[in-house]
């Protein structure tokens, strides 16, 4: 059933019963074309663009718990593409742009609000650093522009510009079009539109294990039996080399509990997305009213989906001094992720040395403003067995040859 305000007033006008199902549950079969582990938004549109730009149906998603149950369902749902390199540019600007039509394409409202991310400066140095990096994303294309303290306080006057305070707000940098969406619906709507394109979505399906002979992978064993496929697709953010160890690959990746907290819902407030690296907390307001506050990494590696007290604490102090209106707000829930993070901080979207096994991984703190450049490029990868242009810079040689893409200064706390 195609959604729209027909379908709404209908339904509405008959007690609702006649929704069908978003997508099905299917049985896993025992062999696909290709299978993608990971039921995550990366996942589910790396399926989507299998089936829809490269005709590959007889595929399967594999997530172990619910789809969008990892890091999709738990992010602070930021978007934004300007960052500093050129290669970091063309995939994060690929996925904006593909962000600006998706609910659309996909017949799912996502919510989608371009509602303009301001990343702050406190010192001068750090000032110099982002108006550089305004400079970079104008020759890139990707829309920038920098703000005095003053143009920061009229674009959103919740900001304390004091100069008085530990780290004052000495500019920022702008980007107009990002923002901020529904993570639960873009997972929801990339499910339908590969599950009506034939995709089987089988959640409760853990993968343990993946055969290779001769060095091409044949399929994977999983929790509901062997199924064969000679292509393996792994986007299991947090899991990138719990996965890749079972093909003998090692990986320079480490993981790390991300966490964040919403507060009790107020009247609108913070008009935009706040980002500050250097006093390290990020914030911005859902439809609902509640603040969206994010901070830093755990510096510990774990595999646990929660965070520790001292970052909570130390966020909460950043959000008092840039934001002190908010000082007295209730906060309603916490909660963590696992993000693996790759030593220049950009992700691994690459073939490897098993033939027929691919990974999508090591976004970071930063990967679902990526969600729909990431499964784009990354399908094209499966499918052809060639690198996407914009991905190969992404490739795991990168690590043998030095050309990395080091974007700590743009992922850092703001994701
Ligand atoms: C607190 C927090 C805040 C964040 N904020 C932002 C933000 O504001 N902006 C931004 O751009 N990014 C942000 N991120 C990062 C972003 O969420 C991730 O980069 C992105 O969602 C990764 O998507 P994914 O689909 O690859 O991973 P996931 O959604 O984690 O999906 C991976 C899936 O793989 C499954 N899986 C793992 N192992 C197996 C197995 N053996 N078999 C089957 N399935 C398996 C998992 O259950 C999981 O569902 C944040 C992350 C966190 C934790």
């Amino acid at each position: 059933m195609r959604y729209s305000v027909f379908s709404l007033i209908r339904e509405g006008l008959t007690g609702h019963a006649g929704w069908p199902r978003a997508w099905r549950n299917p049985d896993p079969k025992p062999a696909y074309d290709a299978v993608v582990i990971g039921g995550g938004g990366h996942g589910l549109a790396t399926a989507y663009y299998l089936a829809k730009e490269h005709g590959m149906t007889r595929i399967a998603v594999l997530e172990k718990g619910w789809i969008g149950g990892g890091n999709s369902g738990r992010n602070t749902t930021i978007i934004r593409s300007n960052y500093l390199f050129d290669e970091s540019a063309a995939i994060y600007n690929h996925a904006l742009n593909l962000w600006k039509g998706l609910g659309r394409e996909l017949n799912f409202n996502i919510m989608m609000s371009h509602r303009g991310v301001l990343n702050l400066a406190h010192d001068e140095h750090e000032g110099r650093q982002l108006k550089r990096r305004v400079e970079a994303n104008r020759l890139n294309g990707v829309d920038a522009e920098w703000l005095d303290a003053r143009q920061v306080k009229e674009f959103c006057p919740v900001i304390n510009i004091s100069q008085q305070i530990r780290y004052p707000v000495m500019g920022a940098t702008l980007q107009r079009s990002g923002g901020v969406n529904r993570h639960d619906a873009v997972v929801w709507g990339y499910a339908r539109a590969a599950d009506a394109m034939g995709v089987d979505i089988v959640q409760q399906c853990e993968v343990t294990g993946i055969r290779v002979e001769a060095g091409a992978v044949t399929g994977v064993e999983t929790t509901r039996g062997f199924i064969r496929t000679p292509k393996v697709a792994c986007v299991t953010a947090g899991h990138t080399s719990v996965i890749a160890a079972m093909v003998g690959l090692k990986l320079p990746i480490q993981s790390h509990p991300l966490q964040a907290l919403v507060s009790e819902p107020i009247k609108p407030l913070v008009p935009c997305v706040i980002m500050s690296n250097a006093v390290h907390v990020y914030v911005s307001q859902s439809d609902k009213g509640e603040l969206v506050i994010g901070a830093g990494i755990d510096a510990h590696n774990s595999y646990t989906q929660r965070g520790s007290i001292d970052i909570i604490e130390h966020q909460m102090a950043s959000l008092c001094e840039l934001l002190p209106v908010v000082s007295r707000l209730k906060m309603m829930r916490q909660w963590g992720g696992i993000v693996d993070t790759c030593p220049d901080a950009s992700p691994i979207i690459s073939k490897t040395p098993v033939k027929g096994f691919y990974i999508n991984g090591g976004w970071g703190t930063g990967g679902w403003k990526a969600t729909p450049g990431s499964g784009h490029v990354f399908a094209w990868t499966v499918a052809k067995d060639e690198p996407h242009p914009i991905a190969a810079p992404f490739a795991l040689e990168r690590f043998y040859t030095g050309a990395l893409v080091a974007e700590h200064g743009a992922a850092a706390v703001a994701h």
